[in-house]
């Protein structure tokens, strides 16, 4: 059974590629299987060494928007793609705009080894 740590990779680690075109969002959407039905509105992916985004859960504490855990927001900008569904766009037909970005990431973390389970969001 996929753990949360292991869903986390699957739906939002892409470490090693370098050059992100137009059909990045609708080609990764489909290959890592997180399109969803209905079409998932917004998933991003991340852009950096898999350490460097797990290093992110032993600090930087920061509040959650709502009541949930804790929060933990990455100390640099981050190399992220965000994958937003196209207007109109209806399953099984997800159309996806990639949108290149370096932001802050904040995620979620649990378990033991204290690793990312969910993606909050990007500042
Ligand atoms: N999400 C994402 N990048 C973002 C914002 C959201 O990948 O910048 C994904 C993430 O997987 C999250 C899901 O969208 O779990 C739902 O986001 P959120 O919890 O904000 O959704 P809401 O409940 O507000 O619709
Ligand atoms: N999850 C969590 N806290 C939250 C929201 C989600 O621990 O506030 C867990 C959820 O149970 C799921 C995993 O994180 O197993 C992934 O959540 P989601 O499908 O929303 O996608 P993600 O946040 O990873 O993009």
């Amino acid at each position: 059974k996929e753990t949360q740590a292991d869903e986390f990779l699957r739906q939002h680690m892409d470490p090693d590629t370098s050059k992100v075109t137009a059909s990045y969002c609708n080609t990764m959407m489909k290959l890592r299987n997180v399109m969803g039905e209905p079409c998932k509105p917004v998933n991003t992916f991340i852009h950096e060494p898999l350490r460097d985004v797990q290093a992110i859960c032993l600090k930087g504490d920061v509040p959650c928007k709502n009541t949930k855990s804790d929060c933990h927001q990455s100390s640099s900008k981050m190399r992220i793609t965000d994958c937003r569904l196209k207007k109109g766009s209806i399953y099984p037909q997800c159309d996806y705009e990639t949108q290149q970005k370096r932001k802050y990431i904040i995620v979620t973390c649990e378990g033991n080894p204290y690793v990312p389970v969910h993606f909050v969001g990007s500042v």
